[in-house]
């Protein structure tokens, strides 16, 4: 594929540049051709005064685009992440939701912690029968996993907690590895250590920045979603949908996780059912990722069939 033409003279689109970009209707995207799309990205980046280092994304972006099954897609997409400013308003807006919804998840921690068991997850991980082996998570730290038996994995992950939520995020420890535990026959224990290491993720809790697997802003969903991500586990939201007009997320930083989403098939089945997507918990596929599993591990997770349950076909 050609890169695109830097001539845009005679086949112009007709919107103003030195109109407000952000009301042009993408409605009428879909009728008009990829290339006039990448014109209208062309001028949009002039339009914005786009920084030379989105600039190289955004060309990366509209390669990328143009060779995935769905160009139109990608590129109304990259369209709107040119055209939708940050916005300080949204931005706000996201911190105090952030951090309402952390200390409404602390002070439900705190009532279940009187009738839960909290300590479920530390005893296993203690068991003497536990046989670990490091994998290596997001940014080359370790974590020990036993993973001898597919349908009950275990995994020990380090957390340094840093930052002004640091305390609230810690109080919730049982409720992370609780969420995480939905999946079944998957312990995670999350151990809370005030060092930073090889052997340990340091999180920041700042709720002014979006949630990142390098940033435990929110409350115990996100934080357990977060948590996957430091054990190799991709998102199954489609990233690009959701967060290409997120005015509250800096701009490179919608840039560059729509580049990432072209490194990972987008599975709408698990964008349903995982915690990683529209799910409440991991599935099967998630913790054989994290626990480094290989292809056999989510064949041996699944239920076995019942005898007669499915009909054979006769020839
Ligand atoms: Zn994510």
């Amino acid at each position: 594929m050609n890169p695109p033409s830097p001539q845009l003279g005679a086949n112009r689109p007709a919107i103003a540049p030195t109109g407000d970009l952000g009301v042009v209707d993408l409605s009428t995207w879909p009728k008009v051709s990829t290339k006039e799309m990448v014109d209208r990205i062309k001028i949009a980046m002039d339009h914005v005064k786009l920084p030379a280092a989105e600039r190289l994304s955004v060309e990366e972006g509209v390669r990328k685009a143009l060779a995935s099954p769905n160009p139109s897609f990608y590129l109304q997409r990259l369209f709107t992440i040119i055209t939708t400013p940050e916005d300080p308003a949204q931005k706000t807006q996201l911190m105090q939701k952030a951090s309402a919804q952390l200390k409404a998840d602390v002070a439900a921690a705190n009532a279940q912690a009187k009738v839960a068991n909290t300590s479920v997850e530390e005893n296993d991980a203690k068991s003497a029968s536990r046989s670990w082996t490091t994998v290596k998570g997001y940014g080359g730290k370790t974590y020990d996993v036993d993973k001898r038996d597919p349908k009950n994995v275990f995994v020990k992950i380090r957390v340094h907690a840093t930052g002004p939520q640091a305390a609230d995020i810690k109080k919730l420890e049982d409720a992370i590895e609780k969420t995480l535990g939905k999946a079944g026959g998957f312990t995670v224990d999350i151990e809370f250590v005030e060092r930073d290491g090889d052997d340990v993720f340091t999180v920041g809790t700042d709720p002014t920045v979006w949630p990142n697997c390098l940033n435990w802003s929110a409350g115990t969903f996100v934080a357990a979603h977060e948590c996957l991500h430091l054990m190799n586990v991709e998102d199954a939201y489609n990233v690009p949908g959701r967060h290409a007009a997120n005015g509250a997320m800096p701009r490179d930083q919608r840039l560059s996780l729509f580049l990432h989403s072209f490194d990972h098939g987008y599975d709408k089945g698990r964008d349903r059912d995982s915690i990683m997507g529209h799910g409440d918990k991991p599935t099967d596929a998630d913790v054989c990722t994290a626990v480094g599993g290989d292809a056999s591990c989510v064949q041996q997770r699944l239920p076995p069939v019942k005898m007669g349950s499915v009909g054979l076909r006769k020839q």
